[in-house]
């Protein structure tokens, strides 16, 4: 097996060799590069001590020094070098309490997660590969390296890690792992939100989101979103939908692109619908109110998991509106922009299509046709550049000073009036006559 490494890596592999150590590229990189996929980085382990590692290059930095990695510099770009190491217990997900550094490979590459991810290779050697990685890599595999309870009992990220790589790779969870993944989930409440974090997203922008039915069936979700797991089981009983809620979602999510935002939208879209569920005289299901209570929980959800601001607000913003009725008119238009929001507009119609698309056949044309109209007179609507918010109105709060308004809360109520007026009726975004609005709504006051 030949691998190709980037200069630079064969560049600090043949200086470490040449001091007399041994190093290898090693983990995912060698995963990736096997699979025809470009690493994300490139890391190196060594059996060189990190004041070694540090003494052969002339840019160090350390960056884990205590967990024997330095990063070298080579120009601009940094290279985790890390000595051969046994962990002890994890304290988060990269960072063991303590190591203890070794002169055998093998030995490192026990420490490591999977059989894919634990392998190694220079120019010198070709592959090293202790734990039938390759062979795993053949038949698509996720398999912990050893005792899988002991392995997910080290570090309980490992968990979420093993769900990670299978929606990643389309890989199959291997039996053994599974079972140790079932047994092991509930621990997953003692790691930090944010890891769990990293891993969820990069569940939902992978190939396969919908392997979050793993995670499900393996009680991932019910440890770090419980709230999933009641869309498993709310069914719909209604003729637009085919599926329960969980599996409609899953679908969603594999009907729109590979972004943050977008997956995480379908992913939230109908999480209020198992508390908003009501049956009629027919026996079929409604879900009244779910968009804004969907909101609200989406809001709590993301909070609860340290998402920021912006990915918070705007995923909660996309559920809430993503069943709005925005009317077949332009000024029906320029008001459910103004409600939504210009910069999400374009994301709206993408999150409507792929709930569309995990419904029913029922009424699907029709459906379609509406959806093609709607986003055919926003088009027409973006086209004459609306004024839909305060920054495009043609007057100012200053201008309303200028005319001896007191500045706070009035001027502040007045420009939403006049916005009001303007999105109704674009031609009169003009600064004189708005002007004559504000002192006539201010005499009315
Ligand atoms: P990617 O960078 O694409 O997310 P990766 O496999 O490179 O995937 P990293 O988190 O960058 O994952 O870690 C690099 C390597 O370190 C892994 O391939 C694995 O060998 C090892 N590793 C990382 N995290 C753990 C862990 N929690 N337990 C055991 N080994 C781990
Ligand atoms: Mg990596």
């Amino acid at each position: 097996m030949k691998i190709t490494l980037p200069y630079k890596v064969e560049q600090i592999i043949r200086t470490i060799q040449g001091a007399g150590f041994d190093a290898y590229a090693v983990g995912g990189c060698i995963r990736d590069s096997i699979l025809g996929r470009t690493p994300s980085d490139w890391d190196i382990t060594t059996s060189a001590r990190p004041e070694e590692v540090k003494k052969l290059f002339p840019r160090t930095v350390d960056t884990g020094i205590r967990h024997g990695t330095v990063t070298v510099m080579i120009q601009k770009e940094g290279f985790e070098v890390t000595t051969y190491r046994i962990d002890g217990e994890y304290e988060d997900s990269r960072h063991p309490k303590e190591v203890t550094f070794t002169a055998n490979l093998t030995e490192d590459l026990k420490r490591r997660d999977f059989t894919v991810n634990a392998m190694a290779y220079n120019d010198k050697e070709g592959l090293i590969d202790v734990f039938g990685g390759m062979k795993d890599i053949e038949e698509k595999i996720i398999r912990c390296v050893g005792e899988a309870a002991e392995r997910f009992s080290e570090d309980a990220l490992r968990v979420m890690r093993a769900v990670r790589f299978s929606a990643q790779l389309g890989y199959t969870i291997d039996e053994k792992t599974k079972d140790a993944i079932k047994e092991l989930a509930p621990t997953l409440k003692n790691i930090s939100a944010e890891r769990i974090q990293t891993e969820l997203i990069k569940i939902a922008v992978s190939p396969n989101p919908d392997y979050l039915r793993i995670a499900y069936e393996t009680g991932v979700t019910k440890a770090i979103f419980p709230e999933f797991d009641r869309m498993m089981e709310t069914e719909q009983n209604n003729p637009h939908h085919c599926y329960c809620v969980g599996e409609h979602t899953l679908t969603a999510m594999k009907r729109i692109k590979a972004d943050k935002v977008l997956r995480l939208a379908m992913l939230f879209h109908d999480i209020g619908k198992p508390d908003t569920l009501t049956e009629d005289e027919e026996g079929i299901f409604h879900f009244y109110g779910h968009p804004e209570a969907g909101a609200v929980m989406t809001k709590d959800i993301l909070k609860r998991l340290k998402f920021d601001n912006d990915t918070t607000d705007q995923v909660s913003r996309l559920v809430k509106f993503h069943d709005y009725p925005i009317p077949l008119t332009p000024k029906g238009m320029r008001r459910a922009v103004f409600k939504i929001g210009e910069d999400l507009m374009p994301c709206l119609f993408l999150v409507k299509q792929a709930d569309m698309l995990a419904q029913s056949g029922y009424m699907r044309e029709e459906k379609q046709e509406e959806l093609e109209k709607l986003q055919s007179i926003y088009r027409q609507v973006l086209e004459e550049k609306p004024c839909v918010s305060l920054k495009m109105l043609a007057v100012t709060g200053n201008d309303l000073i200028a005319l001896g308004m007191e500045p706070g809360k009035e001027i502040g109520e007045i420009l939403n009036r006049l916005l009001q007026i303007v999105i109704d009726e674009p031609a009169y975004n003009e600064k004189e006559y708005l002007l004559k609005q504000a002192e006539e709504m201010r005499s009315l006051n």
